[in-house]
């Protein structure tokens, strides 16, 4: 059995004073979900106040990015241990950051790699754009950034990397996909492509959420999709009247 997962990607939202008001709101709710993961990734700057008052709760702490280096001269970055300090997961190669930030599977590889060795849990990020979408490429694209991102490591088990299957045409646009669409392309382009590179088991215990426009309201419909475990969850997750019953619909 594969234990729900629910993060928030808070993306660049958030003063520290914001963030501690959210925290405050999310916490009582969210702890009262049982038998789910739950993890809020802020920004980096409010992750030391949100660690504090995640601190004796049943809630996970995540970042939204982090170098492969572990230190250096890269100015504006944060290295995997600096992430490790504070966090137990981190999301990697999300769309945006493909998009905005020049990142490539080469570099998602090596930030899978570097997260895995700093004992960070990813969130990794694929998902086919709207053009590769119409043109009828998301099987290719999918497959390919899954292995691509997860190329040259080692043996793993399932709970070491969660995967999350964003189209990137459903992000942010209120367009979701549907849960028979999204449950598809997990079952029929990752999972086998999991398979692929680390073999039966890994591929059947591993954590495949959806991501893309998820809210309250179809929740349910991603969370009946056998091959769905979870949602990564962007402007929704700023709401606790949608990210607390979200993540309770995943308990059910
Ligand atoms: C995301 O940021 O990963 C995301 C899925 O955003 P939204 O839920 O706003 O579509």
């Amino acid at each position: 059995m594969r234990k729900p997962f629910i993060a928030g990607n808070w993306k660049m939202f958030k003063t520290v004073a914001e963030a501690r008001h959210l925290v405050s709101e999310l916490v009582p709710g969210l702890q009262a979900v049982n038998g789910v993961e739950k993890v809020l990734c802020p920004p980096f700057t409010t992750l030391l106040a949100v660690s504090a008052l995640l601190e004796g709760t049943n809630i996970g702490l995540g970042a939204q990015n982090m170098h492969w280096e572990s230190s250096g001269a890269f100015t504006g970055e944060i290295a995997p241990a600096m992430v490790a300090e504070l966090c137990h997961y981190v999301i990697l190669g999300h769309s945006e950051r493909r998009t905005y930030f020049g990142e490539t599977d080469a570099t998602v590889n090596k930030k899978v790699r570097a997260a895995i060795t700093h004992n960070l849990i990813p969130i990794v990020c694929v998902g086919e754009t709207l053009n590769e979408y119409e043109a009828g490429r998301t099987e290719e694209v999918v497959y390919r950034q899954v292995k691509l991102g997860f190329a040259e490591i080692g043996p793993i088990d399932g709970d070491t990397v969660v995967v999350a299957y964003e189209p990137v045409w459903a992000i942010g646009t209120g367009k979701a996909a549907t849960g028979s669409g999204a449950n598809s392309v997990i079952a029929d382009v990752i999972r086998p492509a999991i398979k692929e590179l680390f073999g039966e088991q890994v591929a059947l215990a591993m954590r495949v959420l959806y991501g893309g426009s998820v809210k309250a309201e179809n929740a349910k419909e991603f969370f009946s999709q056998p091959d769905i475990d979870g949602a990564l969850v962007g402007g929704a997750s700023l709401k606790p009247g949608e990210f607390i019953p979200i993540t309770q619909a995943a308990a059910k």
